[in-house]
């Protein structure tokens, strides 16, 4: 099993109590780890035949908070994020993974290419992207499903040997029947499950199309899915191994089962991912793991709402995906899209659109600049206050990102609190928030005259010059001048300040 990271304290100080809402009891719990001073947690990662887009990078981001908040906290972590590699079929945008083609399949053929050159494309892409957002990749560990196929054939086996499984023409089938806590999470009643009526919650988006497809005639229950796929007859895929069942791959709901089991153990602290997961995907995972271990796997499920576009949630299926490229190029700074999904509660829906996306990189930018004048003018080091325990109290309740942030910019703003007492906010609030405060990027620091481009500083100078001697038309003109390069101008006591305007390197 995957050692817990070293960590400079003692395992036993943890500080506070933290809250999460748990799908599985529908509440908001305070968190009792397996062990003292410890964390497992486990978020299903992308399935890499594309590229991951921003709706996926709100669950990426939503994780690391959660991660982050352990480790403020005093926990050790460990944290992983599967890729998956195999096994996930398209039938899933309809309901049920089990049927279609295989999307890394598909991928590859399309592009011309190897499956195993789509998935090491597409893996390094997404940890460029999850990077940028200032995960901390090197202490999150990213299996593929590829590696563990062993342990996942070993898995069916054993439910195949407590009788949970039956044979089709195309596969292993899981019989939902026979595990009778089928659908507890997100507290599907057994009438709804054979109504397959959800419309009555959110989280249960999925459920009713889930049971209107049951394409292979011989499932005995519309819920039930595949383990293991046989390959198809007379064809080769690209990725296929030998089974006690015959040539085929692995059903994508046992890919996390069994991951989570050999990096993790038979029963891990959290578990999270999208609400779209909860009704089939996760339920899947809790039959397939619970079936074998015979006791609960997974303490807290913690699922992130959508991020949509236009009411609808960003997918690639509806074709309304952007990426953390389309920030960048756009001028703007990844982590502008970071801060855009802290202003939201992760439980809430929230809404992208390319004005707000500008509204929190300015947002970020005003920020950062607080930030580093309170870093110049806060000396010695920063004694504990109630304003610090305030700010850690803010995120250990269910993540609160958005209170954290208004209370940051309260606590940043109001001079009724020392530059010391700022500087402590940032301190405990930045570990979470991960926004590069206490390591504001370039553009956010104050420029003096000599640190312009040369040509401009001529031009700052004529503006100065006009300025005192009131022509003020004529300073204006010459501040536009410097905006179209790239820089801002601001008039302080001390003479002009410059910086760069957020959607600009500067020119
Ligand atoms: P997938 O590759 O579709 O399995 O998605 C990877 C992760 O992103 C899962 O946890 C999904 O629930 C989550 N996800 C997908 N689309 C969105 C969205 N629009 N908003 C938030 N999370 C999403
Ligand atoms: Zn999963």
């Amino acid at each position: 099993m995957w050692p817990f990271p070293k960590k400079k304290s003692d395992a036993s100080t943890t500080s506070g109590t933290l809250f999460f809402s748990n799908t599985l009891s529908g509440k908001k719990e305070a968190f009792i780890p397996i062990k003292p001073g410890f964390a497992t947690m486990y978020s299903c990662g992308p399935t890499v035949y594309s590229r991951a887009h921003i709706g996926n990078m709100r669950a990426y981001v939503f994780a690391d908070l959660v991660a982050r908040t352990l480790r403020s906290s005093g926990y050790h972590l460990r944290h992983v994020i599967n890729i998956t590699d195999v096994g996930h079929l398209t039938g899933d945008s309809k309901g049920d993974p089990s049927i279609g083609e295989d999307k890394m399949e598909k991928s590859a053929h399309e592009q011309g290419l190897r499956a195993s050159d789509i998935a090491n494309r597409y893996t390094d892409l997404f940890i460029e992207d999850i990077k940028l957002l200032n995960l901390d990749t090197a202490h999150i560990l990213f299996p593929r499903a590829t590696e563990y196929i062993n342990e996942q054939i070993k898995m069916v086996q054993e439910l195949e040997k407590k009788g949970y499984t039956y044979r089709t023409h195309d596969g292993i089938y899981y019989d939902t029947s026979k595990f009778a806590d089928y659908g507890k999470l997100g507290g599907l009643s057994d009438a709804e499950l054979k109504a397959g009526d959800a419309a009555s919650l959110e989280e249960r988006i999925n459920v009713a199309a889930h049971h209107r497809i049951a394409e292979n005639k011989e499932k005995r229950n519309p819920a039930d899915f595949a383990l293991w796929k046989f390959s198809p007859p007379g064809a080769r895929r690209q990725q296929e191994w030998s089974s006690p069942w015959g040539l085929g791959f692995p059903g994508w709901h046992i890919e996390c089962s069994a991951m989570i089991r050999a990096l993790l153990g038979t029963e891990i602290d959290i578990h999270t991912g999208g609400i779209d997961h909860i009704a089939i995907h996760h339920n899947n995972e809790i039959a397939q793991s619970e079936g074998v271990f015979e006791h609960p796997f997974v303490r807290y499920w913690m699922h992130v709402a959508f991020l949509n576009i236009g009411g609808e949630k960003v997918s690639k299926s509806l074709k309304n995906d952007f990426y953390v490229s389309d920030v960048t190029e756009r001028g703007m700074h990844p982590l502008a899209l970071r801060y855009f999904f802290l202003q939201a509660h992760y439980r809430s829906p929230l809404s992208f659109s390319w004005d707000a996306i500008a509204a929190s990189n300015e947002a970020l930018h005003r920020l950062w600049k607080l930030s580093a004048a309170i870093h110049l003018s806060a000396k010695g080091v920063s004694v504990s206050t109630p304003a610090e325990n305030k700010m850690l109290m803010l995120l250990q309740d269910d993540v609160g990102t958005p209170q954290a942030l208004a209370y940051l910019w309260e606590v940043l703003r109001d001079d009724e609190f020392t530059a010391k007492e700022k500087l402590g906010v940032l301190k405990v609030a930045e570990p979470i928030l991960g926004l590069s405060l206490m390591n504001p990027p370039e553009q956010a620091r104050q420029l003096t005259l000599k640190e312009l481009p040369e040509d401009l500083q001529s031009v700052a100078a004529a503006r100065e010059k006009a300025r005192l001697s009131r022509d003020f038309e004529k300073a204006d003109t010459l501040r536009e001048k410097l905006a179209t390069r790239g820089y801002r101008v601001e008039d302080s006591p001390e003479g002009p300040i410059f910086t760069m305007l957020p959607n600009s390197a500067g020119k």
